[in-house]
């Protein structure tokens, strides 16, 4: 495979150097290393095709002083300098291209990138997503203020070059700031969401909800979580940090009810918007802290018969597991994308009445070190 020009300033993809095959014995042996004192850990679940997999691009502007142009690039891992990228071996190529009409109508139409130095110019990042199975297109353009010069001209100019594109957003970030989107916006064109569908169901998507970035490796893993569950179709089901309410209702079918827990407003907009979508109306939706509304829920004497959790890379809380502990599940099924707090955790709950049954990888960011997890924890 062709080594990527830039890997090493770049820093997104660690493991560039090792073919596909050691990239998954290398995380195969880390899950095994950290893990498999809970249980036995199975073979991790890669990727067929492994390049080019992720739905979502963002790239941030600046002004090349050498060629005198807007240019597009990536924030390095480490020192937050932006390393320029045209194309990236892991990302939907759609999506670059796309990128890349941004960054040359911006020179066309003379707005000025963003100057960190300063905290000036116009426009700061693009980010793209696409539904891998139902095409739909998303470019949200993030700006310093709500100004941006010739708007319907630009955002015209760059549907005809792109008629893919399905909507257009405007997110406003005046803020001297490293995250990309802001909290003001403003649609530009079409409906400002996109819809994908996984395992069967549709789902909508908006500019800040949380999202799998490689729906192949996604289906696999919601399906295998799924599984573990065992559900029989009696079953109550808490999907705590359920984003946009994907398992949950993609579970729901197989469970007699599904309370979901988010803290994300705009994912839960999402999320109730998403059951309805699908006709599912046994699922309801709390947006919240995951920790405080499960102690809220054990104070009320609640039992549930499965927990499902897919918490971010910092892990669950104490507040959370004690809450767990509690609640008393039959089932945990863990979904981690971070085996440091995912063993953290797992100490936890294996000392507190729960045993890890078992255990399985999978490889949603191939040339990443980074790994997704499965653990199926049962009562004792
Ligand atoms: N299960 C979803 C989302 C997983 S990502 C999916 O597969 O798409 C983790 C989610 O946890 C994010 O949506 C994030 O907004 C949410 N989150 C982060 N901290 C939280 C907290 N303290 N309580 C509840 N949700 C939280």
């Amino acid at each position: 495979m062709e080594q990527c020009k830039v890997y090493k300033k770049c820093g997104g993809c660690q493991l560039q150097n090792l073919t596909y095959e050691q990239q998954l014995q290398y995380k195969q042996r880390k899950l095994e290393g950290m893990l498999s004192g809970y249980a036995p850990v199975q073979p991790i679940v890669g990727m067929e095709e492994p390049t080019h997999y992720r739905n979502k691009v963002q790239a941030a502007f600046y002004w090349d002083y050498k060629h005198r142009r807007c240019a597009a690039g990536v924030f390095q891992s480490t020192t937050q300098k932006i390393v320029p990228v045209d194309s990236c071996m892991i990302e939907d190529v759609q999506c670059d291209r796309i990128v890349q009409t941004v960054r040359r109508l911006a020179d066309s139409f003379k707005i000025k990138p963003y100057d960190m130095r300063y905290h000036t110019g116009v426009l700061r990042h693009v980010l793209v997503r696409r539904g891998f199975a139902t095409g739909e297109i998303m470019v949200v353009l993030v700006t310093l203020s709500s100004q941006l010069p010739s708007r319907n001209h630009f955002v015209k100019a760059l549907c005809r070059e792109h008629p893919e594109i399905t909507t257009v957003v405007q997110h406003i970030n005046p803020y001297e700031t490293n995250l990309i989107l802001g909290e003001q916006s403003r649609v530009l064109y079409g409906k400002g969401t996109i819809e994908d569908v996984l395992c069967g169901c549709r789902f909508r998507i908006s500019p800040a909800s949380f999202y799998q970035v490689n729906p192949v490796q996604c289906e696999r893993l919601y399906r295998a979580a799924i599984d573990a569950a065992q559900l029989t179709g009696s079953e109550t089901l808490f999907d705590a940090y359920c984003g946009t309410g994907t398992i949950g209702i993609i579970a729901a079918e197989k469970a007699k009810q599904v309370i979901g827990v988010e803290l994300n407003r705009d994912a839960v907009r999402d999320a109730v918007a998403n059951a309805r979508l699908n006709g599912v109306s046994n699922i309801r939706f709390q947006c919240g802290d995951a920790g405080e509304y499960l102690t809220a829920l054990a104070q009320d004497g609640e039992t549930p018969d499965v927990l499902l959790m897919d918490p971010p890379r910092a892990g669950a809380t104490v507040k959370f597991l004690k809450a767990v502990c509690r609640l008393a599940p039959e089932k945990v099924v863990y979904i981690s994308c971070n085996p440091v707090t995912l063993a953290r955790d797992l100490d936890y709950l294996t000392q507190h009445s729960y045993r890890a049954e078992t255990i399985r990888g999978f490889d949603m960011f191939p040339f990443t070190k980074h790994v997704e997890t499965v653990v199926l924890m049962s009562r004792v």
